[in-house]
């Protein structure tokens, strides 16, 4: 078993406390790591770390130069993928992920990195032409780091969830302290320790592991901290947003959804079922943008859910490694709360057209494995519809009309993602305008682009990441005006 600690100003260091807490395989049940349990004390550390090297270090990072910043992002990205394959198990092992969707987490990060790595050398700032009943002025912005980045990240794409924030807010030029979720932490210290080895500065990038209620709060609400970066839950991030408020922190905000998906009679009906499928049941259903909510044209319902269930039911469950369709969720009590939201729907008179049911068979006895699930005639306001479940149950509600469906769609909280299926094209962009979320696919399910900004409306966040957005995310912009004939009067005098 693996014994990892937290990484403070460049060194490997157990918690103030020595306390340590466990990580288990959700395959298995069984323990694959022991890490350093870090509080209250060890993010106040960590963040002086930080603090320290961006104001006060004369080598550090921001003052390194763009080009250096720049060649030791590049190398940490090549240092990351010549380790593709073991990051990769270490995450399956960590998540329960198939082994093949852990690779392509691996390879994305890989890939921003390097895309940070080359946007932090693309010109940044404008000039602007200005009224000059002042006397001759040329006014411009530069962009600058913010200074100390709090980063905070949940367990469904560890690696991936804290590279996307990791790697804009270095090349931005600030320090950070990264604290993963305490379900999934053994590819952050893996990533770390490729940190570690390639040299950056001492105290530009800190890892602290421990409990949102202690490390999260210290990080979200600390005086010294520049900027908090959160992705998870939205009741978590409405406290880290009361908690920013206190210094005015600059806030990045990824939260939940309850997404989505509209088909509509005249939709290639096949194509629209393996979409549904990858919406709802990739990465057990524990995505934020998942498709939880198919919104179904009432004169295709029963061709659609009966093809939906046959899918869903051929799905392999398995132990990750072994690349079955669908791993276990992330824990116990995550599988719990999932057959709770199933058996209230029951309850609530939802007909459960498949799944249901923890899966125990081939060897999954010890894991948190539940068979994909498939509810159909959803009154609107029972708790599958309303809230966010995070793993493989979707909903299935019909409409009549597009006015309709439009209704239904937005009738939530959230306003994270969504998508429309119809050969239609006019119509389709007609519905897209009219959904209220941050992302809209059309006849496709989940793609997601690093070159593309990525966030939701209302309830499911504030900002953008990826993309030329993500960057900007962690760099403030300063206005700088120049008097372009110092030797004559002033405006005040000639006033
Ligand atoms: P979570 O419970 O909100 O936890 C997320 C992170 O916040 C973890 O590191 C957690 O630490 C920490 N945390 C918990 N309480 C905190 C507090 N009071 N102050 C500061 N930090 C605190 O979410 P999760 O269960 O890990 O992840 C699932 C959620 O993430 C879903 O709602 C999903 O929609 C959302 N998500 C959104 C996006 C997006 O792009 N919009 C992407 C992925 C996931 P510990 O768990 O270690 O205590
Ligand atoms: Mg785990």
């Amino acid at each position: 078993m693996h014994s990892f600690k937290n990484y403070i100003n460049g060194e490997w260091v157990d918690a103030v406390s020595g306390e340590t807490f466990d990580v288990l395989n959700p395959a298995d049940g069984k323990i694959i790591a022991r890490c350093a349990k870090g509080g209250r004390d060890d993010a106040k550390m960590a963040v002086q770390a930080a603090k320290n090297a961006f104001y006060n270090d004369k080598n550090g990072w921001r003052r390194l130069g763009v080009q250096t910043r720049c060649d030791m992002l590049y190398r940490l990205a090549d240092a990351l993928e010549k380790e593709k394959d073991s990051f990769a198990r270490a995450e399956t092992m960590d998540n329960g992920k198939p082994l093949r969707e852990a690779i392509g987490d691996v390879e994305d990060a890989v890939s921003y990195i390097r895309y940070y790595a080359g946007a932090s050398r693309m010109p940044g700032g404008a000039s602007y032409e200005v009224n000059d009943g002042f006397g001759p002025m040329q006014c411009f912005t530069v962009k600058e780091p913010i200074g100390v980045c709090a980063l905070i990240t949940p367990w469904n794409y560890p690696l991936l969830m804290g590279v996307q924030k990791i790697a804009p807010a270095l090349a931005a030029g600030n320090t950070i302290v990264f604290k993963p979720s305490s379900e999934t932490p053994v590819t952050s210290v893996k990533f770390f320790e490729l940190i570690d080895k390639i040299g950056f500065p001492k105290g530009t990038a800190n890892l602290v592991m421990g409990g949102g209620s202690t490390v999260g709060e210290e990080l979200s609400s600390s005086p010294d901290v520049d900027m908090v970066s959160f992705t998870g839950s939205t009741p978590v991030g409405q406290g880290i947003y009361k908690n920013a408020a206190a210094n005015v922190k600059k806030i990045g905000l990824e939260l939940g959804g309850k997404s989505p998906n509209i088909i509509f009679a005249d939709a290639d009906i096949d194509g629209a079922v393996e979409w549904a499928m990858v919406g709802v049941f990739f990465n057990q259903g524990e995505v934020c943008s998942a498709g939880s909510r198919i919104l179904i044209e009432e004169s295709i319902k029963d061709e659609f859910t009966s093809k939906l269930a046959a899918r869903a039911n051929a799905m392999t469950i398995g132990n990750g490694l072994d690349n079955p369709d669908m791993g276990p969720l992330i824990s116990k009590s995550h599988m719990e709360k999932v057959l709770d939201y199933i058996e209230t729907a029951k309850k609530e008179g939802c007909r459960l057209v498949c799944g249901g049911r923890r899966y125990t068979e081939n060897g999954c006895g010890n894991g948190y494995f539940i068979t994909p699930t498939v509810f159909d005639n959803c009154p609107p306001d029972c708790r599958i519809v309303r809230e966010e479940v995070f793993g493989l149950v979707v909903t299935i509600q019909t409409f009549k009309t597009e006015e309709e469906a439009v209704k239904m769609a937005n009738d939530t909280e959230f306003g994270l993602a969504g998508a429309v299926f119809t050969s239609d094209g006019a119509k389709a962009l007609r519905v897209v305008k009219e959904i209220r979320a941050g992302i809209m696919w059309v006849n496709c399910y989940n793609p997601a682009f690093i070159e593309a900004p990525w966030g939701g409306y209302r309830k499911s966040g504030i900002g953008r990441e990826l993309g030329a957005d993500g960057l900007d995310e962690y760099a403030e912009t300063k206005q700088i005006n120049i008097n372009l004939s110092p030797g004559e009067l002033g405006w005040y005098e000639k006033r």
